[in-house]
C-alpha cells in the first residue's frame, strides 16, 4: 500500500511525475512539480529526524503560500496526522485548534504565530514550532529554511525518496476543523482514502469522457486554476489540491482575495477555472472592472460549501461564458459528494447535482426512524468512502453524528426521481411560523431574483404566538434601490403569504461571512 493509490503517498509521486511542468505560481514565484516534490521529501527526512511519528500531529498555519502543499504532504507522507488551521483564527482559537489535536509540531507564517505566541503553554503536547519568516516566502521553501536555520530556494534542494513509511489506505491523514456555522468547530479525521476519494469525484463532477469501444483516451491538457479560498479549508485542501495534482495543473494562490487582482491574474496567466463558494463568483461577476481585463481563457467557475443562486448560474453562462458548477459536501465527507456542470446544472440551477459515482444519499424523517419518498423534504444523510471516521477525541457528537456509515449532515434537503438533490436549509437555521416550515433558500433565492438584490439572509425573529417569523438581511447593488415593501411584494408574487419576510432591512455592506463564505446568521441579530 505504501505508493499505491488510495494513498496520499501516491499522489505526491504522482505530482513529481509531472516534472518541470509549474504547480504553483505566486506572486514572483514558480515552483515546479519537481521542486515542490523535492521540498517534500527534503521536509520530509526532516520531520523524521525530528521524531515526528505516524499519527503525530502536525499542525499548520499559514495564508496560501507555495510552501502550503510542501508541510502538508510532508506530514502525510511520513504517516503524521496533518491540521490545517484555520488561518483567520485568532490567538486563543488557533491555541483552541493545536490543544484539542494535541499537536506536536506546527509549521506557521510569522502573522499566525505573532497570534499563537502568548498562548504557546495552554498546548503542552507542542514540541516544535517552525515559523516561516514572510519575506522568506519570496526567496523560496520559508517553512523548509526555518527548520534547517539557512537561507534556501528550490534549487538548492537535492532530490531525495520520500522516507520508507508503511501507510494503509484507512490510516488517519488529517483533522480539519468544521466551519464552526453552527457551533465550536469540531475536528474531523480523515483518512488517506477519504481525501484519496476527491480525485474519483472531482473528475466524475467536471464530467468525466465515456470512451467508446476502440476509442483512446485523449492526451490530457494541463489547466491552470485560480485558488481563491483558504486551503485549510477541506474543500481547497481535497478537491482544489488533489484533482489537480493528479492531472498535473497549474494553480496560482493569491496573497489575499481581491477581484481586481483575480482579474489580473487571469488575462496574465491565462486562467482556465476559478471559483470555490459562491460568493467568489458574484463578485467577479458584478465588479465593474471586470470589462477592463481579458478573462475570454475562463472555462468553468464551479463552487459549494454555501447556497448558490439561480440567478448565479445563468450569469456565469451568459456573462462569462463559462461552465458553472456546483457541488455539495462537508468537512465530515472530506469534501465533494454531489457534483454537477454545465447542461446538468443549468436545467436544474437550483440543484447541487447527483451523489458523485461513489457516494449514496437518502433523505430520512427528523427523527432518523424512516426514509422519506421522492421529492420529501428531511434530513440529508450521505455514505460512501469519503465520510470521515468521525470527530476528533468527542466521542459523543461522533455517535450522534455517524450512523452505520452514514452521516447525518444536518441538512434538510430533498431528491428528485432522477436522484439530484435540492439543499432546502440547515436544520438549525428553518423557521418554523405557527407550525409552518419555512426554509431560508427559497425565499433567499426569490430575493436573489430581484435585480437589485445582490446578498440575502432569511432569518427567525421570536413570535409570542407563532414561535417564530421570517425576516430578511439584504445588500443591494451599488447604484440600486429597493422599499421594504417592494421587496415584500416580490416574494409576495412569488411564495405563499406565509414566507413572506414580516421585516426586510437593508445592509449597507454585504453580510458578514466566515472564512468559507458562509454568512454567518448568528451575527445578523443585531440588525433587527
Ligand atoms: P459547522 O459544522 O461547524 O457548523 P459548517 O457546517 O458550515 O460548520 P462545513 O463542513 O465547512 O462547516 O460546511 C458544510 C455545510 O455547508 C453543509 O452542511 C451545508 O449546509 C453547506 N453546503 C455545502 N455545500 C453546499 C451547497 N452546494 N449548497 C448549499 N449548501 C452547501
Ligand atoms: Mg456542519
Amino acid at each position: 500500500w505504501k505508493n499505491a493509490p488510495p494513498n496520499l503517498r501516491a499522489i505526491a509521486l504522482l505530482g513529481q511525475s509531472h516534472g518541470q511542468r509549474e504547480f504553483v505560481i505566486y506572486e514572483d514565484d514558480r515552483v515546479t512539480y519537481d521542486a515542490w516534490f523535492r521540498a517534500v521529501a527534503t521536509l520530509a527526512h526532516e520531520f523524521k529526524s525530528r521524531g515526528v511519528e505516524k499519527g503525530d500531529r502536525v499542525a499548520l498555519a499559514m495564508r496560501n503560500l507555495p510552501e502550503w502543499p510542501v508541510v502538508f504532504f510532508a506530514a502525510v507522507t511520513v504517516g503524521a496526522i496533518c491540521v490545517p488551521l484555520n488561518a483567520w483564527w485568532t490567538g486563543p482559537e488557533l491555541a483552541y485548534g493545536l490543544e484539542n489535536s494535541g499537536t506536536k509540531l506546527l509549521v506557521c507564517d510569522e502573522e499566525r504565530w505573532e497570534r499563537i505566541a502568548e498562548y504557546r503553554d495552554q498546548c503542552p503536547a507542542l514540541e516544535t514550532v517552525f515559523v516561516a519568516r514572510a519575506e522568506a516566502a519570496h526567496e523560496g521553501v520559508a517553512a523548509l529554511e526555518s527548520v534547517i536555520g539557512q537561507p534556501l530556494t528550490y534549487a538548492d534542494l537535492p532530490s531525495r525518496e520520500l522516507p520508507d513509511v508503511d501507510i494503509a489506505p484507512d490510516d488517519d491523514a488529517t483533522i480539519f476543523y468544521t466551519s464552526g456555522t453552527t457551533g465550536k468547530p469540531k475536528g474531523a479525521l480523515g483518512t488517506h482514502r477519504n481525501l484519496c476519494t476527491n480525485i474519483l469525484s472531482s473528475g466524475y463532477n467536471a464530467g468525466c469522457a465515456v470512451l467508446r469501444r476502440g476509442e483512446t483516451i485523449p492526451e490530457p491538457v494541463p489547466k491552470t486554476g485560480l485558488t481563491v479560498i483558504p486551503l485549510f479549508h477541506v474543500t481547497a485542501c481535497s478537491a482544489g489540491l488533489m484533482g489537480n495534482i493528479v492531472a498535473g495543473n497549474t494553480l496560482v494562490f493569491m496573497h489575499k482575495w481581491d477581484p481586481v487582482e483575480a482579474f489580473k491574474i487571469i488575462e496574465r496567466e491565462k486562467v482556465n477555472s476559478t471559483g470555490g463558494v459562491p460568493t467568489i463568483a458574484w463578485q467577479l461577476l458584478e465588479h465593474p472592472e471586470r470589462k477592463n481585463y481579458d478573462l475570454s481563457s475562463i472555462e468553468a467557475i464551479a463552487y459549494g460549501g454555501a447556497p448558490a443562486a439561480p440567478e448565479l448560474v445563468r450569469k456565469i453562462r451568459e456573462e462569462f461564458g463559462a461552465l458553472p458548477g456546483n457541488g455539495w459536501g462537508m468537512t465530515e465527507t472530506m469534501a465533494t459528494v454531489t457534483g454537477h456542470s454545465s447542461e446538468d446544472y443549468l436545467n436544474r440551477p437550483d440543484s447541487c447535482g447527483p451523489p458523485v459515482a461513489v457516494a449514496d444519499l437518502k433523505i430520512m424523517s427528523e427523527d432518523g426512524s424512516r426514509e422519506l419518498p421522492v421529492g420529501e423534504i428531511g434530513e440529508l444523510w450521505a455514505r460512501g468512502p469519503m465520510v470521515v471516521k468521525g470527530y476528533w477525541k468527542n466521542p459523543e457528537a461522533t455517535s450522534e453524528t455517524f450512523v452505520d456509515g452514514w452521516v447525518k449532515t444536518g441538512d434538510l434537503a430533498r431528491l428528485d426521481e432522477e436522484g439530484w438533490c435540492y439543499i432546502a436549509d440547515r436544520a438549525k437555521d428553518m423557521i418554523i411560523r405557527g407550525g409552518e416550515n419555512i426554509y431560508s433558500s427559497e425565499v433567499e433565492n426569490v430575493l436573489y431574483d430581484h435585480p437589485a438584490v445582490t446578498d440575502a439572509a432569511l432569518v427567525g425573529l421570536p413570535h409570542q404566538q407563532l414561535g417564530e417569523e421570517p425576516a430578511a438581511v439584504v445588500h443591494l447593488a451599488p447604484g440600486t434601490e429597493a422599499s421594504e415593501a417592494e421587496l415584500q411584494e416580490w416574494v409576495a408574487d412569488r411564495l405563499a403569504r406565509f414566507k413572506v419576510p414580516v421585516r426586510i432591512v437593508f445592509s449597507k455592506e454585504t453580510l458578514p461571512r466566515n472564512a468559507n463564505g458562509k454568512i454567518l446568521k448568528k451575527e445578523l441579530a443585531s440588525f433587527f
